[in-house]
């Protein structure tokens, strides 16, 4: 069956896509390979920014090399062989884990070319971007509340535009402006996080190995200072610059309270001079935004629109990265799009639909349950300090941490800590 034959007269693409960060333009990319006509609504034109930390563990380069992306340091990645953990007079470097789902490196590179890599590469693979439209909202039936389409605004004069499709996939980041259009709030059950970055010119922007500090202090009161759930990072770039930032978790009591950027600073001002993390070396200013985690946002499927990645709540509350579950997200919609596409309207489309949630369910579901439990345990200063003090100390636990952190394990095969991992995200209760 030939594409344009699936299509009404009154329909725009048989999948709408609306955004063009990971998600969107992952997904975008696998559909149209698999020859399904797709249109990506994306507000911004590429290149653009994106307030990021940069940095991808080999979960999420898996992602880049099933998407047949070269990975390569020639390609222009910059390569980290592992991960450095600084916690008060404690180091400990690891490398990344050697595992049969996963490569042994992680990549850094900015969101000002990462994303535009996959916006291309979707395009290269049939996908029709289309920039400067920012979606406003669903067009939903009345009489069945589906959603049939979009409504929004094009180029400077915001002309206002609206396109229909059988399906749309809501794939607009933390703002998930589609998903609140039709009702779908955020659970107020499930961790958030904010993050901030900025970059700096530094002797560590060759470091082989990405670093991650898990002492943040909040300071405000001197006779009581207390240890913040959250993490500081430093990813280099390879070209005279690091990306560096830090993350909290919603799960303390400072988090309404604390002023992020003043925290930076201070933790900053905490580093080595000679690592260079000081204003006279600073690029720019420093940016911040949500990170949604632990499926804050369901459900994933209803009424002919898919929720990917951000818009989906998909940052891991172990680490704060969300371009893999983004990826991880698409990849998995994509399948159960282009199967349910096949179908005839009705019932027999709607179960082929259904299994978008529950693929995404079973991949990442009890890992999230788990991270969310992680994430409000942490959120108690007296456990985080436990946590850095003697968790870094006993050997034996550091594979547990640091695979269960990274997010880097096996759910088939793999050794012990990897069968561990798999049967407590299996066995942890739904919030
Ligand atoms: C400071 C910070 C540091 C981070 N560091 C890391 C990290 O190092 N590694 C990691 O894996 N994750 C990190 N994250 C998380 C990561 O940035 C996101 O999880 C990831 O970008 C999610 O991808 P996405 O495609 O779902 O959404 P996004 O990347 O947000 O993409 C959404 C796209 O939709 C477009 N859009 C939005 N609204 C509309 C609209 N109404 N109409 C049309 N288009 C729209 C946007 O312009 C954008 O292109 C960090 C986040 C922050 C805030």
């Amino acid at each position: 069956m030939s594409t344009a034959s699936r299509r009404r007269p009154d329909e725009d693409a048989e999948v709408i896509v609306v955004g063009a960060g990971p998600a969107g333009a992952t997904v975008a990319t696998y559909l149209a390979r698999a020859g399904v006509d797709v249109l990506v609504l994306e507000k911004t034109t590429f290149p653009r920014d994106k307030v990021c930390g940069d940095g991808l563990t080999p979960r999420g380069v898996k992602q880049l090399i099933d998407l047949g992306i070269d990975t390569r340091e020639e390609a222009g990645w910059v390569h980290s062989r592992g991960l450095r953990i600084l916690a008060g007079e404690h180091t400990i470097e690891l490398d990344w884990p050697e595992l049969s789902n996963y490569p042994p490196y992680g990549v850094s590179r900015t969101r000002h070319d990462f994303d535009e890599l996959l916006a291309r590469t979707a395009e290269r693979a049939g996908a029709r971007l289309q920039e400067r439209t920012a979606v406003t909202e669903a067009i939903t039936e009345e009489r069945t509340g589906r959603v049939v389409g979009v409504r929004g605004k094009f180029g400077p004069d915001k002309e206002p535009v609206a396109y229909r499709a059988p399906l749309v996939l809501a794939c607009d980041g933390v703002s998930a402006r589609l998903a609140l259009s039709v009702g779908i709030d955020k659970l107020d059950n499930r961790p958030m996080g904010v993050a901030v970055r900025r970059y700096y010119k530094s002797p560590k922007h060759d470091d082989p190995m990405i670093e991650g500090h898990l002492e943040l202090w909040d300071r405000r009161d001197p006779d009581d200072p207390r240890l913040l759930p959250g993490y500081g990072w430093a990813f280099p770039l390879g070209d005279g610059t690091v990306n560096v930032g830090l993350g909290i978790l919603s799960t303390s009591k400072a988090f309404r309270n604390t002023d992020y950027r003043a925290l930076m600073r201070s933790w900053l001002d905490s580093t080595p001079q000679e690592w260079g993390f000081r204003e006279e070396n600073a690029i720019g200013r420093i940016g911040g935004a949500g990170l949604p985690m632990g499926f804050n946002r369901t459900p994933h499927y209803r009424n002919g629109l898919l929720l990917l990645g951000d818009a989906g709540g998909m940052v891991s509350p172990f680490n704060g990265e969300g371009i893999s579950a983004a990826m991880e997200s698409a990849q998995l919609a994509a399948e159960c799009v282009v199967q349910a596409l096949a179908r005839p309207e009705g019932p027999s489309r709607e179960r082929a639909l259904q299994g978008y949630p529950r693929a995404l369910s079973e991949e990442m579901g009890g890992y999230y349950r788990l991270g969310n439990l992680f994430a409000k345990a942490i959120g108690n200063p007296k456990v985080m300090r436990a946590s850095t003090k003697y968790g870094l100390r006993i050997k034996s636990l550091l594979p547990l941490i640091y695979k269960g952190m990274s997010g880097c394990y096996q759910t088939r095969g793999g050794d012990a800590v990897d069968r561990l991992i798999t049967t407590a995200s299996r066995l942890t209760p739904s919030a």
